[in-house]
This record gives C-alpha cells, structure tokens and sequence, in this order.
C-alpha cells in the first residue's frame, strides 16, 4: 500500500467527475516539515503553535519563535503554511502559567478568548510571526473562535501589530491571509458580514463535533458515541460550506476527521475543496477521491437524507465498496 501511494504523491487529488481537492498536511513541529514533500501535500494547513510554548520552562522569547518560524516557512519550499496562534489554557497549561482551576476547561478560558484577555503573549506571537514572513506572504488562524467580535478583535490586533512593525523600519509580509478557525456552532450562525470579514475559515471539526454533541473528545465513554457522518453533524457542515460559498469565503476542514477517507470523500461531496489532515492520511484520502464520482456520492447523499435517514454513513460505505470494486 506504502508503495502504491508513493506513485500518488505528485498526482493531483481529481475526482473522477473532474473536482479537485486540495489536500494539506497539519504539522506542529520542525520535524514535521520533510512530510510535506514525502507526503505531496499542498502545503500546511495547520501549523499548531503550542509545542513550542509547552516545552519550555518560561514564556519563548519573540526572536526564538521568530527564527522557528522563518524555518518552517524557508523548509516548506513556497507552499503555503497557515499558522493558528495559540491555543492555549485550561487543559493545555503553561508549566509557567498559573494554574486556575475550572470545572470546564475545554469550554472554559482557552485559546483566543486568553490571548484576547491577556494580550502580551499574543501580540508577541504575532509579531514574531510577521517578523518571520518579512517578504514573504502570511497567513494566522485564530483558534475557538465563537462570535464575530472576537475574530474583529483579534483581526485588529494583528493590523496593529503589522503598523508598528513597519513603523520600527523592519520588512513586513507582502501578503496577509487572516482565517477564523470555526469550532463552535455558535459561528456557524454568525451574521454574513462576518463571514466576509474572514479571508478564509477553517473548520475544526475536533471541537465543532464535541460542542455540537455535547461529547467531551477527551472522553472514552462518549467520544465514539455521535457518528460524523450523521445526518445531524453533515447537516451543519453543508450549512458552514454552503454559507462560506455564499459569501465567497474559501472553507477547509482540518480536524481529525478529514483524515479519514470515507468522511473525507462525504466532505468533498458537500463541497469542501481544501482538507488538511496528517501526512500519513494523504495517500490513503487521495487514492479514494481518485476513484469515485464526487457528484454520484453528493447524490446519494441527498437521497437519503431526503429519506429521513439518520446516518448517512451505510449509504456512503455501500457507495464506496462499489466504487471500490
Ligand atoms: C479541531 O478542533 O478540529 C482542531 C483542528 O484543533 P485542535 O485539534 O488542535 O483542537
Ligand atoms: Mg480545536
């Protein structure tokens, strides 16, 4: 199989109705960067930025990241990376943070809604993040965002913080990309003028599916539970994708689901056209795609759905043995 999806790395991820998808690769370490040519992804679609704040003793200082930045974009050879700022809090403590105590954590003080509180730590990333891109394009996700005002803050604070770069006489990015991690369901009802407000979004399915069920994703007695090939669950995808569409706003998933081959073909039968998953899941997802006719899986889809079916996934896995066959 190894060998089959090694001839597949330089192949285009082509439907056979003629859609393409593009398929990247989520990363979060230096070591990660090799797969992005093993693999064939497009480039990044997430680069998590936590690592590098979780292994140290003390807060990174801004020329560190900057200079681990710079090397990820210089290792990525002129593929795009999209870098989410941290997602921090809770759970995921800072071994120098102080500790605070919450019954929720994974709904609790996390991610932007830190960096939007407590801005030291944030404006530093970004501004080594745009130390790192000088002369080259950028592009930042926040993470967890759950209503438009949080997106315009944090928008606000990365123009600011490109301002006083340039005002300090250092190169700035030739090109900004600002994307919205959507993770919440919250977003997925927000206003159109936030979505035009986004240059890209970019749906995160681990915790989308976890708020949407109510199903801790750290939790083994409920975390298999919801299927995400639900009629439910896809429900709220179409909506997302239809909505970004609408408003002409490039979608991508990126959570652990788009990995999956089966689910990642429901994807692209819903319309995604950007999926971002682990190196390892890009062989398999685009040997799939290359196989099966995206407009007869969409098709099935509806079908069944205006059937009343609950899970669409039977359906897809009897469509995907016979274009297996
Ligand atoms: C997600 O929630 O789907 C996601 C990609 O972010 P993380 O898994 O880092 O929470
Ligand atoms: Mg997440």
């Amino acid at each position: 199989a190894q060998k089959l999806y090694a001839g597949l790395r330089t192949l285009p991820a082509t439907a056979l109705c003629g859609t393409s998808v593009k398929l990247f690769m989520n990363a979060g370490l230096m070591a990660d960067l090799p797969s992005l040519d093993g693999s064939g992804a497009e480039g990044v679609g997430l680069f998590r930025t936590e690592l590098q704040f979780l292994t140290r003793t003390r807060v990174p200082r801004r020329s560190e990241l900057a200079r681990m930045y710079a090397h990820v974009m210089e290792h990525a050879h002129g593929k795009p990376v999209v870098f989410r700022t941290l997602d921090i809090g809770s759970d995921k403590v800072l071994p120098y943070m102080k500790r605070i105590d919450e019954p929720n954590p994974a709904m609790g003080w996390r991610a932007i809604r830190v960096g939007l509180d407590k801005r030291g730590v944030l404006q530093m990333q970004l501004q080594a993040l745009i130390r790192a891109a000088a002369g080259r394009a950028l592009s930042v996700m926040f993470p967890f965002i759950a209503d438009a005002e949080e997106f315009a803050q944090a928008r606000a604070m990365l123009a600011e913080q490109m301002e006083r770069e340039a005002a300090m006489g250092h190169a700035v990015p030739t090109e900004l990309r600002v994307g919205a991690m959507l993770e919440t369901p919250s977003l997925a009802f927000a206003a159109p003028s936030f979505f035009r407000s986004c240059d890209f979004v970019s749906i995160g399915g681990n915790d989308l599916k976890q708020f949407f069920y109510a199903a801790d994703r750290e939790n083994e007695r409920v975390r298999r539970r919801y299927d995400t090939l639900s009629t439910p669950f896809l429900n709220l995808i179409q909506m997302i994708v239809d909505r970004c569409t609408a408003e002409g706003v490039p979608v991508s998933f990126c959570g652990e689901d788009a990995g999956r081959p089966a689910e990642a073909a429901v994807f692209a039968a819903l319309g995604l056209r950007q999926l971002s998953m682990r190196p390892a899941s890009i062989g398999p997802v685009k040997s799939l795609i290359r196989r099966i006719d995206l407009s007869a899986l969409r098709q099935v889809l509806d079908e069944e759905r205006a059937r009343g079916a609950t899970c669409l996934r039977p359906a897809v896995t009897a469509f995907l043995a016979q274009a297996r066959s």
